[in-house]
């Protein structure tokens, strides 16, 4: 049942970016936008303290783009592959089912990971993130930190479905340029 609700809010996260998007920019305010959309629209069989924290939401989903201060060496180079992923240089393989064994795939067929994107598996390792917290939820649903962590992980793992809504995060030519070599 517990699996139905995240599954239906993912879906929800992806239907209310995908139609907000027509009309809206991108980066901090745009994902915002977008996930306080989609957390208006959840059903009352979700968590209260979910389905009113829009605002919560709103700006835990701009942490990824945060995370590209350029004074954040580490954080910047480490998580700057998860908003995209360049299909074409996929060249119809199947992905792998975790991002290592994506890594090295790449690797085999002479791509560099970090240039073409780890995308799919940014979406998958925080959505698990937030399946943990809900775990943690239910065990003691009053606790305040444990709700705390249900929202950091979902607006987490919202900036990515949201980035993944966009065709520009999925192609070589995200800048309108000819694709490379
Ligand atoms: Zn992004």
């Amino acid at each position: 049942m517990k699996k139905l609700l995240i599954l239906r809010l993912l879906i929800l996260l992806v239907v209310g970016a995908s139609l907000a998007n027509l009309a809206r920019g991108w980066w901090v305010n745009g994902h915002a936008t977008l996930v306080e959309a989609a957390a208006s629209a959840l059903p009352d069989d979700m968590p209260e303290f979910f389905r009113k924290a829009g605002k919560a939401l709103g700006h835990f989903v701009g942490d990824p783009d945060r995370w590209k201060n350029p004074s954040a060496k580490f954080l910047r180079a480490g998580t700057s592959a998860d908003h995209f992923l360049d299909l074409e240089d996929v060249e119809g393989k199947d992905l792998p089912s975790d991002r290592y064994q994506a890594i090295e795939l790449l690797q085999s067929i002479k791509k560099r990971p970090e240039k073409v994107g780890m995308l799919p598996y940014a979406i998958m390792e925080n959505y698990e993130r937030l399946a943990c917290a809900f775990y943690d939820f239910r065990q003691d649903p009053e606790n305040e930190a444990i709700r705390w962590k249900c929202l950091l992980h979902a607006g987490v793992m919202a900036h990515y479905t949201t980035d993944l809504c966009m065709p520009l995060h999925t192609t070589v030519n995200y800048d309108g340029m000819k694709p490379r070599d």
